[in-house]
């Protein structure tokens, strides 16, 4: 081992052995390398639509307060949410994406004597944080691609901390039942904090409604996590919110860096609250374009998993990474999955009605060799 590779032995175990999150491709990266023009990115499930007009409208105002630090309490933005949410002020957690509650969370509450339950085909980010404090992750497997509730309950013991929910999950798009949730956190030990990670709930379109704020009143050991970065189009901005009892918030604040959201994200975010046009736009060009994308798929003879985000996994019954290969070179940006132990599949976020058309051309022509 050569001089610079011993700083590794210095890092912590958990962070030695840590795989970093790889994110989707970026439409410059591919165009630097392809030399490549009309690229579309449809593998970070982000809005197709772009923000909306009033954040950009706030953004704009807000660029001469750019010499002065952003409002670390991020009162203004707190006080609309839980005007909309109907909670207290102090229940809420602003993060730099909904990624920075997920880190906060498992960082203070773990230590390597711990353990972390989560299921197979979660998200990629639970075993990231958890392998960074150096705890232990429990991988329960999956049932018919979803989180099997019964098994994680099983595999909670007084050693586990922390378990993490995607509803809808990422990247299988399953939604489970409000019920089976409600049952499941009541069934916790109060030793264990569940994160329950919401950060496509806008999309879901079921008959049951999404109450899981109601749970906050009897579950202290909740964390709800939401973002702005999928419906509200703001992913750029890096912004998320947790809401969770007044006593887990205090928590989070305690670890949280002072100003972790810059002034722009604070504006901006806001004002897409209030943006409920640019929101039920977003859902109902979602909703067209799963249709499309899933008709697509049903010509071809493709399974895919019923979704409820904006996006969705396509079996292709051969290796995926291959396919993803070949659809880079004519111009469209997927989701491989092989990493979440989905080999098979490829993950494809909504995007416009050309868009999704632009890749469903493409996969034809990959499927048919041309
Ligand atoms: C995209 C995503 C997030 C959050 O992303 P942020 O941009 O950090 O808010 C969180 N959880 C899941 C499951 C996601 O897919």
């Amino acid at each position: 081992m050569n001089n610079n590779n011993k700083i590794y032995n210095l890092a912590t175990i958990g962070v030695q052995q840590l795989i970093p999150y790889k994110a989707g491709k970026p439409i410059e990266e591919l165009e630097r390398e392809l030399g490549l023009t009309r690229i579309i990115k449809l593998a970070s499930n982000e809005n197709p639509l772009g923000p909306g007009k009033k954040a950009l409208a706030a953004i704009e105002l807000a660029l001469p307060s750019l010499a002065l630090y952003p409002d670390g309490s991020g009162f203004s933005l707190k006080q609309a949410l839980a005007k909309k949410f109907a909670v207290d002020v102090n229940q809420i957690t602003l993060g730099n994406g909904s990624n920075e509650l997920l880190e906060l969370v498992a960082r203070a509450f773990l230590t390597p004597e711990f353990e972390v339950v989560f299921s197979q085909h979660a998200f990629a980010v639970y075993p990231i944080v958890t392998q960074a404090m150096g705890a232990k992750a429990v991988v329960v497997p999956a049932l018919n691609y979803g989180h099997d509730l019964d098994a994680m309950l099983q595999a909670v013991t007084e050693k586990t901390r922390l378990v993490f929910i995607a509803n809808p999950n990422n990247p299988t798009g399953t939604l489970l039942s409000q019920s089976s949730l409600n049952a499941f956190i009541g069934a916790l030990p109060d030793t264990c904090v569940c994160v329950l990670d919401e950060a496509y709930f806008e999309f879901v379109s079921c008959v049951e409604p999404i109450n899981s704020i109601d749970w906050l009143k009897k579950f202290p050991n909740l964390l709800i996590t939401r973002t702005f970065s999928k419906a509200y189009g703001l992913a750029g901005l890096r912004v998320g919110f947790g809401l969770s009892s007044l006593q887990l918030a205090d928590i989070l604040n305690r670890v949280r860096q002072p100003f972790n959201n810059n002034t722009l994200a604070l504006v901006a975010a806001e004002s897409a609250l209030d943006d409920k046009e640019h929101l039920q736009q977003t859902i109902r060009v979602n909703t067209l374009g799963m249709q499309q994308l899933t008709d697509g798929f049903k010509k071809l003879g493709l399974e895919w998993i019923p979704s409820a985000g904006n996006f969705v996994l396509v079996n292709l019954k051969q290796a995926g990474q291959p396919v993803y290969e070949a659809l880079l070179r004519k111009g469209v940006i997927v989701r491989p999955v092989g990493n979440y132990e989905l080999p098979n599949h490829l993950r494809i976020s909504i995007g416009t009605e050309s868009e999704n058309q632009q890749f469903l051309t493409a996969l034809t022509k990959t499927l048919a060799n041309v």
